[in-house]
């Protein structure tokens, strides 16, 4: 199966996240993308102390509509610490193959500093979407000695077993959940930035307040 993974701590989830997703889903033929909400996330503290059942009833609600996506509370179920390379050998497991792992360029651009990083580009191939804000550096800069696997292919990079990088230009929209949380706590609009379920709800709880 053609399956995507899409990890982050989706505090709250956004239209930067599922616009994006959706091309890259299109892009690469994908037959679904995993969204997967971090428990705690190893390099990056909450913001605000937003727990993971209430993170994925936000990711639920976001992608309920879309057929091609679907919630996975792996890592909030796992609980600890939350790593990658543990949710894409659940989902080798789970559904075989390899999968392709999407994450944004900011993000790619610090995956050195992931827990097993260098096993991460065994495991899965690598979609890196675009994102305002953040440069495409050369690969021999984000990933030093490791990207001597890697030879240049039409799309990205391939590594000499097969694993892929494909660099995926995506509609810029320059949303962030640290944007929403801030314009929240402003008790500011945040219409038009996420799904109208994800805003009711997060007003009703008055989860960012
Ligand atoms: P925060 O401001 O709290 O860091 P965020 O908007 O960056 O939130 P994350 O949950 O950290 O959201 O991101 C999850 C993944 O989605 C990361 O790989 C990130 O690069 C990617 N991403 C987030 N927003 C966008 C966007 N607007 N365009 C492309 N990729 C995005
Ligand atoms: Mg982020």
């Amino acid at each position: 199966m053609r399956i995507g993974i899409f990890g982050g701590t989706f505090n709250p989830v956004h239209l930067g996240h599922l616009r994006a997703a959706e091309e890259v889903r299109e892009a690469l033929d994908l037959e679904k993308v995993l969204f997967v909400p971090s428990y705690i996330p190893p390099h990056k503290e909450l913001a605000s102390d937003v727990p993971g059942s209430v993170r994925l009833e936000i990711v639920r609600l976001a992608v309920q509509s879309n057929p091609f996506f679907e919630l996975s509370p792996f890592e909030v179920e796992q609980g600890g610490n939350s790593y990658s390379v543990r949710t894409i050998e659940h989902v080798r497991q789970r559904y075989g193959g390899t999968p392709w792992f999407i994450l944004g360029q900011d993000a790619f651009n610090e995956i050195l500093t992931w827990f097993e990083a260098s096993r991460l580009f065994d495991l899965a191939h690598f979609a890196v979407m675009s994102r305002p804000g953040a440069e495409r550096p050369d690969l021999r800069h984000v990933l030093g000695e490791e990207a001597a696997r890697f030879r240049t292919a039409s799309d990205g990079y391939v590594s000499r077993e097969g694993n892929r990088i494909v660099f995926v230009h995506v509609t810029p929209l320059d949303i962030s959940s640290s944007k929403i949380r801030d314009l929240c706590r402003q008790g500011r609009s945040v219409t038009y930035l996420i799904p109208e379920e994800v805003e009711e709800y997060i007003g009703s709880e008055r989860i960012y307040e």
